[in-house]
């Protein structure tokens, strides 16, 4: 359902993707691994065109978007399929928690206020938010501002939801509830990829992961092989190291 052709992308003279081929399926839920600057945020960024990949191929079901000169159209359109969960949450400091899960819904979506806001509340009621539909960011914890980003992203609708370290700029004792309404929502079927460095969520809820090192995949495959008899020298030491 997304398949990444040869992917690569460079800052300047660093090349960050060296030719990532990556297939995932309708509702799979995909944990990237790996160790810092691996460039994992970065492939998740070119998934959505945060970042312009130098070349390759981006394909959603049957759309493709070619890297190399894409269309302006084509990137509006991956970016409509397509929904990420930011570290630092990115939400809007002068919105409630309600305004945020809208704003996309009106904006993007182009339904109706009324309509948006019934959705919009059914969703923050989904990650437990429903008494805080007046809050803004700043009257919320880290782990309550990051389940209104997910409560916004799953608001789009989109073919498959992009996670960038969600709960690594959160305090330990708030990682729990975000990582409980991502595997709730991973049981109801949405394609998920995810960076992560959690490695317990990884390997209970994930059913594809992938191990990057310095720009490529190093090995791939089921939670089960990765974790228990990974084949590749990078891939049990990486995990060795942190496991
Ligand atoms: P990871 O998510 O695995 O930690 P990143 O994708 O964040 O890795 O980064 C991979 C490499 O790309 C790092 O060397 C980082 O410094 C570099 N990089 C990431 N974003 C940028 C950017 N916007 N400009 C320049 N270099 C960047």
């Amino acid at each position: 359902m997304i398949k990444l052709t040869k992917i690569t992308k460079s800052f300047g003279r660093n090349r960050v993707l060296n030719g990532i081929d990556l297939t995932v399926e309708k509702g799979e839920v995909v944990a990237i691994l790996g160790p810092s600057g691996s460039g994992k945020t970065t492939l998740l960024r070119c998934i959505n065109y945060l970042e312009k990949p130098n070349d390759g191929e981006i394909s959603i079901d049957d759309f493709i978007v070619n890297c190399r000169n894409p269309a302006k159209k084509d990137i509006h359109a991956l970016r409509r399929k397509t929904a990420m969960v930011f570290q630092n949450y990115n939400l809007f400091r002068h919105k409630t928690a309600l305004e945020n899960v809208m704003e996309g819904l009106v904006i993007v979506k182009k339904i109706s206020r009324d309509e948006a806001r019934k959705l919009s509340i059914e969703l923050l009621e989904k990650v437990g938010l429903g008494n805080k539909l007046s809050s803004y960011p700043s009257q919320l914890s880290g782990g309550q501002q990051q389940r209104v980003g997910i409560a916004r992203a799953l608001a789009l609708n989109p073919e498959v939801i992009l996670f960038d370290e969600p709960t690594s700029a959160l305090d330990p004792e708030l990682v729990g509830e975000v990582l409980a309404v991502i595997r709730k929502i991973a049981k109801e079927g949405i394609t998920m990829i995810i960076v992560t460095h959690e490695m317990g969520f990884a390997q209970d809820v994930a059913n594809h992961v992938v191990f990057m090192d310095e720009g490529v995949i190093v090995e791939e495959g089921h939670p089960k092989h990765i974790f228990n008899s990974p084949k590749e020298e990078r891939t049990k030491q990486f995990l060795a190291r942190i496991t």
